[in-house]
């Protein structure tokens, strides 16, 4: 029996906090692996390629960095740069919180000398 794209999301769970449908089904590296009409298909990018479009030679991205979610408005096509470039702009904002971060400003008042 091929499965249809209503049974294939019916094997995720919304997560009412962050909108998410996560995957619940066979997954490799977090992310959901299903067969579709006789090929196998990472489950985001055929949600994608079924719900926005054909996302051909470009990455499928999540904006919730959640690997298993297919709810096709957390997905956005990019480039393998842009994938690299947004690891490490997430990772960099990871590192940066507190007195990481060069913005940081330690409660005191901040002294100007003028003399
Ligand atoms: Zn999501």
């Amino acid at each position: 029996m091929t499965n249809t794209i209503d049974r294939i999301i019916s094997k995720s769970i919304p997560e009412p906090n962050t909108g998410c449908w996560l995957w619940e089904g066979y997954t490799i590296d977090g992310y959901g692996y299903a067969s579709y009409k006789g090929k196998h298909w990472l489950v985001h990018r055929l949600i994608y390629k079924e719900f926005v479009a054909s996302p051909d030679n470009f990455n499928v991205l999540h904006k919730c960095d959640q690997p298993s979610c297919i709810n096709p408005e957390h997905l956005f096509l990019g480039t393998q740069q842009d994938n690299v470039d947004d690891m490490i702009r997430k990772g960099r904002q990871a590192d940066r919180k507190g007195i990481n971060n060069p913005n940081y400003r330690h409660g005191g008042r901040i002294e100007i000398c003028i003399d």
